[in-house]
Order: structure tokens, then sequence, then C-alpha cells
């Protein structure tokens, strides 16, 4: 039997130990509970269940089934369900399903818009003199002082954490439509970024987003994740800011600061706002398929026992879980860009959406630049 997987060992969460389909007198036995597994990965029940959390009170990749049985870099919902197909296909030859266009989607957490401009002075003098020792960049001290106090009502040109013309530029020639998530709200400031929404150049750049047709999206801040009204609060302020902007959305989304998640709380907070989707699930540690899809799925509320409005769309890979020393740390960036083309490549197979984000902050030299450009070059 031809079927459309990763390779032809699947693995099972709920069934026999070695699945194979047998053909006997008209009907198909799957060793596999398709529907009990694929129940598992959608709605995280593991999470729920298990009390492993990291630091930022996460559920982190390593806990998980997937990643200590090795298939957290396979969609193994869309596995299975090309398993369920290629049964169906035996047992009725004419039957059609729906095609699916895969697709890429690109977000960029707001966590610092600018280098200098917002916080303490202290903390920018400490961003010029580490471009001095670190990068010898002694020009730092004018353009810093000027995208600090040069142009309160813009982020600075010059700024080296200004890449947002950079990306809609990007995306506008790779047919893509980026999604820029804002914070609204300071909930731990030790851990949540400087500016406010309120900022004339935060306002501008809100403006400005929206102008050019990409999307403005909601960031909740630290701690939120458990705090459904407070998420609400920052929802409704997002949505003020962009309206007395001119942003008109149909569709309102975002993704949590830190990739923070309660599987009981979290989508119900996000539901309850009014938004229609959220983009959190996938591991900081580890990039792959969290949920075990790369397609968007309604959420099922496991303590209230019923389908949420709200959609998921996985979240595949954040650059820093793969480039970054403190998680995956894939340095060389020619194994860098293979990898990120790896888990495209494994979510276009089944038609589903390569979800990666990218923060804004994290492409302030041309190396960075070059290997986000190819990635999605690529696809
Ligand atoms: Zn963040």
């Amino acid at each position: 039997m031809d079927i459309n997987v990763i390779a032809p060992e699947l693995p099972v969460i709920y069934g026999d130990d070695k699945p194979q389909a047998n053909l006997e007198k008209g009907c198909v036995r799957i060793p596999i509970d398709i529907f009990g597994s694929a129940f598992f990965m959608l709605t995280r029940y593991e999470e729920v269940i298990k009390n492993d959390r990291d630091e930022h009170d996460r559920f982190p990749a390593w806990a998980s089934l997937a990643y200590q049985e090795k298939f957290l870099e396979r969609p193994i919902v869309d596995e299975y369900v090309e398993l369920l197909w290629s049964v169906i296909k035996q047992l009725w030859p004419h039957a059609e399903r729906k095609q699916r266009i895969a697709s890429i989607r690109v977000s960029h957490d707001v966590d610092r818009p600018s280098r200098y401009t917002f916080g303490t002075f202290r903390r920018f003098v400490r961003s010029v003199a580490g471009d001095i020792v670190k990068r010898r960049q002694f020009s730092s001290i004018i353009w810093g002082a000027q995208a600090r106090y040069g142009t309160p009502h813009c982020l600075h040109p010059n700024d080296p954490f200004n890449t947002f013309e950079w990306l809609m530029d990007v995306s506008d020639k790779n047919n893509m439509r980026s999604a820029f998530y804002f914070i609204a709200g300071k909930t731990y400031p030790p851990h949540d970024p400087l500016y406010n929404l309120d900022d004339p150049a935060i306002r501008k750049l809100i403006r400005d987003i929206g102008k050019r047709g990409h999307e403005v999206g909601l960031h909740p801040s630290y701690n939120t994740y458990q705090n459904p009204e407070l998420l609400a609060r920052q929802a409704a302020y997002l949505r003020r800011v962009a309206a007395e902007e001119g942003v008109e959305q149909i569709v309102w989304g975002g993704r949590m600061h830190y990739l923070q998640w309660r599987t009981e709380v979290t989508p119900n907070a996000w539901e309850r706002a009014g938004m229609a989707y959220d983009s959190t699930l996938g591991f900081a540690d580890y990039a792959g398929f969290r949920s075990g899809t790369s397609h968007d799925y309604r959420w099922f509320d496991l303590r209230a026992r019923r389908e949420l409005i709200l959609i998921e769309r996985p979240l595949i890979a954040m650059e820093a879980t793969v480039i970054s020393k403190k998680y995956m740390g894939v340095a060389d960036p020619e194994l860098a860009i293979e990898y990120f083309q790896m888990l495209g490549e494994r979510c276009q197979r089944f038609g589903g959406s390569f979800s990666m984000l990218w923060h804004n902050s994290e492409l302030y030299d041309n190396k960075n630049r070059e290997l986000y450009q190819k990635i999605v070059e690529k696809f």
C-alpha cells in the first residue's frame, strides 16, 4: 500500500505494536487507534496530566511523548490521516477528498521594537556599550542617541531592531503576509517588553503595518496565560489602538509571550477575549509538531468537554529554538537552513502550514537576514 508518510514505521500512541493494515473479507482493520491518538496529541492531554514545567512554567519538549519517542519532528496526526485515507481509498476507490494547499506563515513577536528607544537610560548605555565592545560599532553612540532622542514619532531607520519595513518587503516579494504580535500591557517587568502601545512610534508602526496590508496581533504579556480577564483587557486595548490608527481586520489572533501556555486555561482565555486564533503551540526548547499536526484546528476544551470556536495554529519553529545555544544550538547557518527547510517540506507534504516565528530583533545583521530570506524563498 502506498501511504504518504514521513517514514514507513509509524509511531503508535494507542494501538498494537506492529501496525499492519489487513484486508480481510472486504474490511480493513487498522491496528492504530487513530482517533484516540489524534485526540491525545491535538488536545495536549499529556500537558494536563504531567507536572513537568520549566523556569517559565512551560511544559518542556523533553517531557512530551513525541520527544521521548522521537517523533516530535513528524506531523504524526497528519500521517495517521494519510493512513486512514489510504484504507478508505482501498475500500472505496472512487472516494475524493478536498485538496489542501500548503502555505508558509511568518509571524513576529514584537518584544523589542527598538534597540535604544525604550526603557531606562541605564539600559540604553548598556546597549550602546554592548555594540562597541562586542561588535566594534563605535557609530552606535550617534545612531543610538539619534534613535532614542531624535525621532520620538517613529522608530529610527538606523535602529538595528527596526526591521519591520524589511520584513514586510520580504513578505510582499514572497506572497506572504507577516503577522506582528504586540504587547499591550505589563504584568511582570523583568520579562515584559519596555514599550507602550500608546508610544507615538509604536502607534505609527501599527498604522504602517495596517496600511501595507500585513497583520497586527496580540502578544499577551508575561503571566497572562493564567489570567483570562487580563488577556481580554489587553486584547481590547490593542484593538482600540489599532482602530484609532485605521487598522481594520476581520481576523484577530496572536501568540503568548515566552510561549507560556496552560492547556486548561489559555485557549479559553483567547476565546473569551474574542480572538479567532492562537499560535502558541510549539515548544520553546525543541522545534517540530507539538500538537502532531501542520494544520490549523478547532480547539477542544478538555474540562468543559466541548469544542471552542478558537482555532489553534501550531507554531512549527521559532528562530531561537533552532539557533540559540540555550536550545537546539544549530549554529552553522547552512545546517540551520537545512533544518528549517526539512520542517517546511514536512508541512508542505501534507498541505499544511509551515508557521515560523522570527523576532524583528533577530535580524540585525546580514547573516541572519540571509538565513531568513533563504528559508522563506525556498518554500
Ligand atoms: Zn515575546
